[in-house]
């Protein structure tokens, strides 16, 4: 009987063994094919300012002997250089976000300092275009991760608020605890994103308007780095928006306890 048995269980169990290996197979074939696009999308998306530059550069030979257009030229050039760092920069974090599943070496963060520090960095540019924050947080509200990963996450989708949005319009920053998780949200008053496109503004490179994009320095990067930074927390980023009034991003993370405060180490003796 034990014979019978045993050959019973080993034909479902080789058949799992092939199926398995056929599912790797297909898996590791979609994340080649995954990389491939990625590295098609940045090398095409690298050549534009590269491009652009070598083109400048030129310019610049041919026009030596008028001072003001090798003045014009050269600002070019600087504002393509600046776009061309912030885009390897983002290239960077973004691959290292993919290849990492948690913050390296996480910390209890407080939030309300992300929300602070966050803001504070887009006051110059939100000056810029007269538009005003509203900010409401709590001092209690806590995160297990790693701080200056959320500042990016926020100050990226506070960016996004002030580049998409007209002049005039305000934001409004919330941060709240839900249950058990911190729920960040960015409200904005700005063109909104059409239903078709919020499936895919989280795409790495993928720009609803490439023009708009590129005339405000994006790189079509930040969302997918939202993205991947909530992931690598444990959370999620969601979109709503309607078109023409406004958008709400959302990103929720699980809530971690303030740690009591530790008692001394080493006890006094008597
Ligand atoms: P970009 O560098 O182009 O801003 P993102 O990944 O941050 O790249 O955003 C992708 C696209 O989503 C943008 O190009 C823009 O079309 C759209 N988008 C992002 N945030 C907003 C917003 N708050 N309002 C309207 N459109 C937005």
């Amino acid at each position: 009987g034990g014979e019978i048995s045993v050959s019973a269980r080993a034909a479902p169990l080789g058949q799992r063994h092939l199926l398995l290996l056929v599912e790797d197979r297909t898996q590791a074939k979609r994340v080649e094919a995954v990389r491939r696009d990625f590295v098609a999308n940045v090398s095409h998306e690298l050549k534009t300012p590269v491009g652009g530059i070598a083109l400048l550069a030129e310019a610049v030979l041919d026009a030596a002997d008028d001072p003001e257009a090798v003045a014009r030229f050269a600002k070019r050039i600087k504002i393509e250089s600046t776009r061309l760092t912030r885009l390897v920069k983002e290239i960077v974090d973004l691959s290292r976000l993919q290849a990492a599943e948690t913050p390296e070496d996480p910390q209890l963060v407080d939030i309300d300092d992300v929300v602070q520090e966050s803001v504070d960095l887009m006051l110059t540019l939100a000056e810029g275009r007269r538009m005003s924050f509203r900010v409401s947080s709590s001092d209690d509200l806590f995160v297990y991760g790693d701080s200056s990963m959320l500042v990016t996450a926020l100050s990226n989708l506070l960016t996004n608020a002030i580049a998409y949005s007209p002049e005039d319009t305000r934001i409004t920053v919330v941060a709240r605890g839900v249950e058990g998780l911190v729920e960040i949200s960015v409200t904005d008053q700005g063109r909104g994103i059409s239903a078709e496109d919020q499936g895919r503004v989280f795409e790495r490179f993928y720009r609803v308007d490439a023009a708009r994009s590129r005339a405000t320095g994006g790189t079509g990067l930040g969302l997918a780095i939202v993205k991947h930074i909530c992931a690598n927390h444990g959370g999620e980023v969601t979109l709503w928006s309607q078109e023409g009034h406004g958008s709400t991003f959302t990103m929720r993370l699980p809530r971690a306890q303030a740690e009591p405060p530790t008692p001394n180490p080493t006890p006094s003796r008597r």
